[in-house]
């Protein structure tokens, strides 16, 4: 396995593996790697022949300072983990190349009107942006992303369209802990009676994929079954909840074929985010979870 600091680097590598027709496969992580990001790892492997995972946190993509300062990091356990799925380059670029003091440019996708302000700013303006530098500069023919963050695919599938960029992205399953928790690198902030109260925001999706199972088509009552749920656990604070077209992520009334349940709770200070797909031609995946 490679370590691989300087962008100029990493590009000269995935320019020499496709003059070979190697198959390439980005997956982009914060770090603080953690079961999601290994099953997310896996099937890049088994699709790509030569799989980039990326570690770098982003400033752009958090609410403050604080919050940025304080994210997990820890690469020495991170590498000892992809060491153990056979990851061939770990790409952890340096802050200094990546957002030099005259950096200013921002990509931004227009389709999240339904989200808070603060959330379109920090997790997808700031998001899209850096995954458009690590697409320019590893230029894979695959990114791989995780279905819990499914708004953040949504926006990078339509960004990739809308700008004739050549990389199929793929969306893998959520991985949950026992309760229903998705892994996520921001759960170790929080304490155990958080930890329980953070379960509410899967149980809150699977009570409007019920609702819909049993015939319920209106945006509106399948998002009242999320936020009513989240509001009725005390240390979680509602952000958003919302029901939108997978592909448009345009807000739906009706449930015609199939949506996005998609919701964002604080526990405590911690943001978290899930969501599900839904869809009439299949029955709810009761598996997940
Ligand atoms: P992050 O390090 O949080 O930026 O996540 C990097 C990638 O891993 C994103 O595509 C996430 O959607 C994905 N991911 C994070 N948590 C999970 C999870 N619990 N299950 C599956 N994929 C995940």
């Amino acid at each position: 396995m490679e370590i691989v600091n300087r962008t100029a680097r990493m590009s000269a590598i995935t320019a020499k593996l496709r003059a070979t027709d190697v198959t390439v496969g980005l997956v982009p992580t914060m770090g603080a790697i953690h079961p999601g990001h290994i099953s997310l790892i896996q099937t890049a492997r088994k699709m790509s022949d030569v799989v980039v995972v990326s570690i770098f946190v982003n400033r752009l993509q958090f609410l403050s300072d604080e919050e940025f300062k304080t994210y997990p990091r820890d690469i020495t356990k991170d590498v000892d983990a992809l060491k153990d799925i056979d990851v061939v380059y770990v790409f952890a670029p340096l802050n200094e190349e990546m957002y030099p003091p005259n950096f200013s440019t921002i990509v931004e996708v227009e389709s999240t009107d339904w989200l808070p302000e603060t959330y379109r700013e920090a997790f997808f303006r700031g998001m899209t942006t850096n995954v458009m530098k690590l697409l320019h500069i590893v230029r894979p023919r695959f990114l791989f992303l995780g279905q819990k963050d499914a708004v953040q695919g949504a926006i990078l599938r339509k960004m990739i369209a809308d700008l004739n960029m050549d990389t199929e992205v793929v969306i893998t399953p959520v991985v949950r802990d026992p309760s229903g928790l998705a892994y996520a690198a921001r759960n170790c902030f929080l304490n155990e009676s958080q930890t329980r109260a953070a379960a509410v925001i899967y149980r809150s999706l699977r009570a409007a994929e019920e609702a819909f199972a049993d015939g319920e088509l209106q945006a509106k009552k399948l998002i009242r079954a999320i936020s009513s749920l989240v509001e009725s656990e005390p240390l979680a604070r509602l952000q958003y909840a919302a029901v939108v077209d997978p592909e448009t992520l345009e807000p739906l009334s009706k449930v015609e074929r199939s949506a996005l349940l998609a919701v964002g709770a604080t526990i405590g200070n911690t943001p978290l985010n899930d969501s599900v797909l839904i869809d009439r031609a299949a029955k709810p995946d009761r598996t997940d979870g």
